[in-house]
């Protein structure tokens, strides 16, 4: 099977009738922990994976962006720079014309590109193949514009913002900062550490391996659409009880003050949301202490403590990804949890090495029993950032 790169390459030539200037790649990833707090001014703990989208590009002698994805059929969309708005040109060519167009709302010069994508960081799965998308498109563009966003941190920092208000605003996904930061922020052999009120970072050493250890993500296959209205209703629901307690963003409520801020909301829904945010950006500052001490029992109780506040105060889990977390620790596992936005999607389970394929086997003989259909999964290293291939 041909890799993504030249499945990019391929695609641009067969489009194009000539070579790509470049092929730039930018990866998906998983969250450790810190879920739902991005929009919360939190933290949260990704790691990028070796799954990754693929932009293979070339500059245009107009303001036309053309653009193939190898992943979509009949997936060719064409738009003027100065048309792209939100919901033009709609559908998964949104996320990739955002960018260009936050670039251009960010002040950059931009022009017109021609771009092939390929990308086998799985579509939906919670996994973040639409920030995986836009930071290979937002790296095409940056080095091809000669915009230098890749050559710092604090660069990658603005594209990632940039990636972020394509996804918002053109693409109409309310996510917070999470995914765009992992994609162009992480480093391989590390999570990062991503305090999302003022962007910093902090390289977190990830090293499963050393402790006899690995990760595996099981994607479950139920759908899930960040669209459909369910995350952003929890993200409104956070806002307002913001407002209500006069607070620029729940980040602000020290965990220490949890219970008496509790007590001035009137709304039980509210309440319980607000209980997992406070609580859950705490134990991101756990999770990091625990990896810093190698205590990874306690890394493994702190993901079935945040998959339990997500099940039932944020209530974003379902069926399919409970299923996943009961299974991996009845089988073994030091903690499991979901990642990413939930309502389907993945599942990670923290797993003695080499015994991945066997807790995976046990959740999909689970799944069968319960009449689900058959789940995915892969063991995950921490992989490279957004990065220019040639
Ligand atoms: P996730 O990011 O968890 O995979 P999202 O719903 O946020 O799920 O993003 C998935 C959307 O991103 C797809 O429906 C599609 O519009 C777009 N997308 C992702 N990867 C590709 C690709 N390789 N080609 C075309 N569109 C893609
Ligand atoms: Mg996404």
């Amino acid at each position: 099977m041909s890799s993504v790169r030249d499945r990019a390459e391929e695609t641009f030539r067969e489009t194009f009738g000539a070579e790509p200037e470049g092929v730039w790649a930018a990866p998906g990833r998983v969250n450790l922990i810190g879920e739902h707090t991005d929009y919360n001014d939190g933290l949260c703990l990704p790691i990028a994976l070796p799954h990754r989208a693929c932009a293979a590009a070339r500059r245009r002698g107009d303001d036309r962006l053309v653009l193939v994805s190898a992943d979509i059929p009949d997936g060719r969309v064409e738009v003027e720079l100065t048309e792209i708005a939100p919901g033009t040109p709609g559908g998964w060519a949104s996320y990739a014309a955002g960018v260009l167009w936050a670039l251009r709302e960010a002040g950059h010069e931009v022009h017109g590109l021609d771009v092939a994508v390929a990308s086998d960081v799985p579509i939906g799965a919670g996994l973040s193949s639409s920030a995986a998308l836009e930071g290979c498109v937002g790296a095409a563009a940056s080095d091809l514009l000669g915009l230098g966003l890749l050559d710092s941190d604090e660069g990658r920092s603005r594209l990632a913002q940039v990636c972020m208000r394509a996804e918002n605003v053109i693409a109409e996904a309310p996510t917070g900062g999470l995914d765009q930061a992992a994609a162009l922020r992480c480093a391989e052999g590390h999570a990062l550490l991503l305090d999302c009120r003022d962007g910093a970072t902090r390289l977190v050493p990830f090293d499963l391996d050393a402790h006899d250890l690995e990760l595996l993500v099981v994607d479950t296959r139920a759908t899930h659409a960040l669209t459909d209205g369910q995350y952003g209703e929890r993200r409104s629901a956070c806002e307002a009880a913001a407002r209500t307690l006069g607070i620029a963003s729940l980040r602000e409520i020290a965990p220490s003050e949890l219970e008496p801020t509790l007590a001035r909301l009137d709304d039980e829904v509210q309440r319980r949301r607000v209980r997992h945010v406070v609580t859950e950006i705490q134990r991101v500052r756990d999770c990091v202490a625990a990896l810093a001490a190698g205590d990874f029992t306690e890394v493994g109780r702190l993901f079935d403590e945040s998959h339990a506040s997500l099940r039932h105060d944020y209530e974003v889990t379902g069926a399919e990804l409970d299923l996943v977390a009961d299974t991996a620790r009845a089988e073994g596992a030091l903690g499991a949890r979901m990642t990413g936005g939930g309502f389907g999607g993945s599942a990670i389970a923290l797993v003695r090495r080499g015994t991945g394929d066997q807790v995976a086997a046990a959740v999909a003989r689970a799944f069968a029993r319960a009449g689900l259909g058959a789940p995915q999964h892969f063991v995950a290293t921490a992989a490279a950032p957004a990065e220019r291939l040639g």
